[in-house]
This record gives C-alpha cells, structure tokens and sequence, in this order.
C-alpha cells in the first residue's frame, strides 16, 4: 500500500484517527501553556498559567537596589531560602564593588529589573530625558550582566506616556506590586522590633499571588527573614515570571495606573 492509499484509508474514510490526532494535539497544546507563571496587571498579581496549581504564589521585588550595606545580604538570604526575586536597580546606585555584586545576582538566577538610572519622577520629564533613564540603564545591564531587564518599575509608581513608548521599544513590561512592606514608613527606626513590624503587615496584607514590594535596604532586610518564614509557613511558593509569550506581554504592557501614595 502506497502512502497515499494509507493516507485516503485513515483519514478520509475513517474521522476517527485525524479526531485522535486534533486531541492529542491539543492536549500538547495544553501541556505546554501549563508551564510557568505570568503577571496580572490588573490585580498585579502572578498567577500560574496551570489552573489546577493548587499552592499560593508570592513574588518578591526588591527596589532601589543595589545598596552597598545590605545587596549582599539579601543574595545571601535568598540562596538560604533557595528563592529568587526581582531586583529593581537604579544606575546611579552602582560602583565597581556594586558591580560585581550584581553580577552574582544576575548568576543566582535573580531577574535584574529596570528601575531607571537616577530615580527622578518621570512626570517632571520630557521624552527624551525619560528614554535616557530607561535606555541608559538597559544597556549598563545588558554590558554587566549579560541580562536584558523584561520588567520596568517606574520611581513612586509614576508611570507615563513616555515612559510606556520607550519600555515598549524595549520590549519590556511594567511591574506594579500589591502587597506594599511600607519598609520605607520605619527608616528611623533601624532596631529589630521595627523589622518585625515591617514582616507583620507584609504578611497581614498577602494574599495568593501577592506582588511583595520591598526596598533594598539594611533594615529591610532583617524584616525579610520573617516574610519569607511566615509565608513559607503557609504554604506559599516564590516564583519569577515569564514575560516571553506575545499574548502575556500584551497583557503585561497595559499602563501602570500612577498612585503617587506608593514608592
Ligand atoms: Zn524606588
């Protein structure tokens, strides 16, 4: 039997194999979109692309990074915790010491986040300036790291028009948060009760798929010990997002709505 007879035998007369054929293919389909986890810009939440994931998600962003009395701290702790995150960096922020810092973070598996290079507020600034703040820092992480930054997060939540037309040039994505530490709220308190206050309404405000904002800072850093007990405790699972699906990054790009009461 030649192969067109074959053909003409399987699938013109009998539906049933090319039925079969269209199932396994879209059980395949199905299989490969259940991997990994993609942001909700709405909600600002991860959530898992498998609906049947049963376990709590968290994402943890580390903004105003690096700093040079507690980036360190932090890598460490997260390879403790065998956790990964988000660093948000800004440019200004980065010596050679801080360099190499960065450089383990990015080989730690640790997503390098853009977070402009001086930290201004992006409404006081025209286009060009904004593309500079974005551009600028892009490229020292793409030289350093051999990272390109997916995600932007834009000074005080402050995203605007331009600052969404350079991201989208460079194919990156805006990243909001939902759960706020307000680390920021007890700097001038660097003891240990305030840590534990900072972990305690982190961990009153989590909920599944929480987006954890949390600066880089000494002080932050002593608190996070306690978020991560607390929601490992309960159950929760630390994820990165994948921001590489065409149909995600379209959901990624809608505008961050600016909220000035957050860093
Ligand atoms: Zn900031």
């Amino acid at each position: 039997m030649n192969a067109l007879r074959f053909y003409e035998l399987m699938f013109t007369n009998h539906p049933l194999p090319l039925l079969l054929c269209s199932l396994l293919l879209g059980v395949w389909a199905l299989s490969a979109q259940a991997e990994g986890y993609y942001i909700d810009p709405v909600s600002w939440q991860i959530r898992a692309y498998d609906h049947n994931a049963t376990a709590p998600l968290a994402l943890l962003t580390i903004d105003d990074s690096p700093h040079p009395a507690s980036t360190e701290g932090f890598l460490a702790l997260l390879e403790r915790y065998d956790l990964q995150a988000i660093f948000f960096i800004n440019g200004y922020r980065i010596d050679s010491r801080q360099t190499e810092v960065l450089q383990r973070v990015a080989k730690a598996g640790h997503l390098i986040g853009n977070h402009t290079w001086s930290h201004p507020n992006l409404t006081r600034l025209d286009a060009n300036a904004t593309t500079e703040e974005i551009v600028r820092l892009n490229r020292w992480v793409e030289t350093h790291t051999h990272q390109r930054p997916r995600y932007f997060r834009p000074p005080y939540g402050l995203a605007t028009p331009f600052s969404q037309a350079a991201i989208e040039k460079e194919q990156m994505v805006n990243m909001g948060w939902s759960v706020n530490s307000y680390d920021y709220t007890y700097r001038d308190r660097n003891d240990t009760e305030a840590a534990a206050a900072i972990a305690a309404r982190t961990l009153r405000a989590m909920r599944d798929g929480g987006i954890i904002l949390i600066h880089d800072h000494p002080q932050s850093l002593k608190a996070l010990e306690g978020i991560i007990e607390g929601l490992l405790k309960r159950g929760y699972r630390f994820v990165l997002p994948q921001a590489a699906d065409p149909s995600v990054r379209a959901l990624d790009s809608q505008p961050h709505t600016p909220d000035a009461d957050r860093f």
